[in-house]
């Protein structure tokens, strides 16, 4: 007999291990799931080496889990009869954190000060997840390869663990034994045990035995005829896949003979899983081949927008005895994604006309990351159609529009659908751009993420509507446009006589002058009923959102030179007009335009610091207050 060795665990299994010991979740049920969903993994991956062909010791032996107790010795022993480990294998896996979930939940938990109680259901910390109910554990197990011995592991979890070889064998496959804390002696009761398995183990594929008696005895619901499953075990289905206690937004039940032969159940979740917007590596379905799970979370099923997904995959047609990296290059995968991608885009299109609430819930939720699908060029129409948008048609930030009601409301002769993009629905409403639009009762469209942008110039037309960014729309651009003109709110002003327009052509010189390159023209604007000034985009390629984004990306900082437009017909170009023909140096006329200009690119979003404007705003208060109270006391 080898001698018992000593180790310590690694530092952050250690971490985890003091979280768990010491946390007061109360769903510490979970460690039986886990447990099991190890045995079954380890029973999934010996009848692949079985299936492959590799040599295994007892390749008759039944693939299960058992579960003993001995209430008197508060004892139990979960087996399996699966692929088990070595020494080596014990120490890598038991003893070292390799799992990306498990580090997640530690950087949640240590870097958003979380408490782990919340969390530790959501993440599943694995094999550990044991001592939340055990006072100790001991696992013998016998590796499948016949040339491995078999090993014993033994720990109170409390920063060490012994390890030893044994010469005895203990027959194919890994035990757990677990002696139960006191405290949790719940877990002694052959009942609870069961109810648990029922609840979250129901749809392992082999055979769960407590004391003798058989629990699981549901099978792969997605192998079914689905004119045979009721809602309900749809619904427990997706509670089984997802822990969500919420039944699913929406499921997909497919099966498919060609071009290849799947089925396939899918399920949206009524609200989003992606941490931080992105489903980062998170995201794919479950491939089994034949019952036989290949990979969990297999990526390549589905498109990541897809991402939202959750669900199960099986294909006969997929060889099993492939090897992980050579199926990832399978075109069958590829056949299945394509075919998938079109069943879920017709079915989101069904619901949306169907059941638009719901729609509006799957937008809420998980809209953002739909949006990253603008660069699947072949489903880019029925792409398009689900697509939904905040428009100036509605009274607030929250309605949304789809292309085709934005298109069934154009006005005759309007063209092209009309953008703008903007941090708030307030930023977008103040923005100088929407006034020649609104003055014609044109419908915008009104983008608040950077991506949106991007998803319309990869989209290019909706039924052959080009899309456009309000601010490059000229108003020539609109003539064609039969609508009554809009009762805005600006003030009516008197037509410029020739000799003051002579004028205004000074005063936008001085300006221009004032301001140097920060500007390429100062010029009159057609497009401005409201505002006194604007900045427009010279080029009238990018919007200047998309150019600020692009300056971001390249770490620009500099202030793109744009034009400044004047609204001819603001009072305050009025009145600079009349300061300006009696006095063409009046230092009001300079402090006027750098604030004129200063405030057009805080609306483009390229201040890079306001603080001269509000001094100078302060400046002209205490000016403007000044004059008033000498032209009152004038009065008096
Ligand atoms: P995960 O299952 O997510 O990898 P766990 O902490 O649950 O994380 O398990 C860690 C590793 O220990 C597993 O990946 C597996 O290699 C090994 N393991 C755990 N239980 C068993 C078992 N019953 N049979 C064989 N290997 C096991
Ligand atoms: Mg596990």
């Amino acid at each position: 007999m080898s001698q018992a060795e000593t180790h310590e665990f690694q530092a952050e299994t250690q971490r985890l291990l003091n979280i768990i010991i010491h946390s007061i979740y109360t769903n510490r049920e979970i460690f039986l799931r886990e447990l099991i969903s190890n045995a079954s993994d380890a029973l999934d991956k010996v009848r692949f080496e079985q299936s492959r062909g590799t040599e295994i010791v007892e390749p008759e032996r039944d693939l299960e889990i058992r579960i003993d107790l001995d209430k008197t010795n508060r004892w139990i022993t979960v087996s399996d009869t699966g692929i088990g480990m070595n020494k080596r294998d014990i120490v890598a896996n038991l003893g070292t954190i390799a799992q990306s979930g498990t580090e997640e939940f530690l950087k949640k938990v240590t870097e958003n000060n979380e408490n782990p109680d919340n969390i530790i259901g959501r993440f599943g910390v694995g094999f550990y997840s044991v001592f939340m109910v055990a006072e100790e554990v001991v696992i013998e197990s016998r590796s499948a390869l016949p040339e491995d011995k078999p090993v014993k592991w033994r720990s109170k979890g409390m920063g060490e663990y012994e390890v030893e070889e044994l010469d005895q064998d203990p027959g194919r496959g890994t035990k757990i034994h677990i002696r139960i804390q006191d405290g949790a002696q719940e877990f002694l009761e052959a009942d609870r045990l069961k109810s648990i398995i029922r609840n979250h183990s129901n749809f392992i594929s082999f055979p769960i035995y407590v004391d003798g008696e058989k629990v699981n005895t549901v099978p792969a619901l997605w192998k079914q005829s689905k004119f045979q499953i009721g809602q309900e075990q749809y619904e427990e289905f997706y509670k089984f896949l997802t822990y969500d206690s919420q039944g699913p937004l929406e499921t997909i039940h497919v099966s498919v003979d060609a071009p290849v032969q799947f089925s396939a159940l899918l399920f949206i979740p009524p609200k989003t899983t992606a941490l931080h917007d992105t489903y980062t590596e998170d995201y794919g379905l479950d491939l089994y081949v034949n019952r036989v799970l290949i990979q969990r979370q297999k990526q390549e099923v589905i498109p990541q927008y897809l991402g939202f997904l959750k669900g199960v995959v099986d294909s006969e047609d997929l060889p099993l005895n492939l090897s992980r990296e050579s199926v990832q290059e399978n075109t069958l995968i590829q056949k299945i994604s394509t075919t998938l991608t079109k069943q879920v885009l017709s079915r989101l299109q069904e619901m949306a006309s169907k059941r638009p609430q719901d729609y509006t819930t799957f937008w809420r939720e998980h809209g953002k990351l739909f949006k990253l699908g603008y660069t699947d060029f072949g489903n880019r129409d029925k792409f398009a159609d689900l697509l939904r948008f905040n428009a100036s048609v509605h009274d607030s930030a929250e309605e949304i529009t789809s292309l085709q009601e934005y298109v069934d409301r154009m006005k005759s002769g309007q063209k092209e659908i009309y953008y703008l993009s903007g941090s708030s629905r307030e930023a977008i409403l103040s923005n100088p751009h929407l006034e020649l639009l609104k003055k014609k009762g044109v419908e915008v469209l009104f983008l608040y993420e950077p991506v949106d942008e991007f998803v319309l110039q990869a989209v290019g037309s909706y039924r052959e509507y080009p899309f456009k960014a309000a601010e490059h729309v000229n108003p020539g651009d609109l003539k064609d446009i039969a609508a009554e003109e809009q009762e805005t709110e600006s003030e009516e002003q008197p037509e410029l006589s020739q000799e003051e327009d002579k004028q205004l052509d000074e005063l936008l010189n001085r300006m221009k002058q004032h301001l140097g390159d920060k500007v390429t023209e100062v010029r009159r604007s057609q497009r401005l009923s409201q505002s006194p000034a604007c900045l427009v985009n010279p080029d009238g390629g990018m919007s200047s959102q998309m150019q600020k984004l692009m300056h971001m990306m390249q770490k620009d900082d500099s202030i793109p030179q744009q034009i400044l437009e004047i609204n001819p017909d603001h009072s305050l170009t009025r009145n600079m007009l009349a300061i300006h023909s009696s006095n063409p140096r009046d230092p009001f006329l300079d402090k006027a335009t750098d604030q004129l200009f200063e405030a057009a690119l805080l609306q483009t979003g390229y201040l890079p610091d306001p603080h001269s404007l509000v001094t100078r705003s302060f400046d002209i208060l205490a000016d403007a207050s000044r004059w008033y109270t000498q032209a009152n006391s004038a009065q008096e």
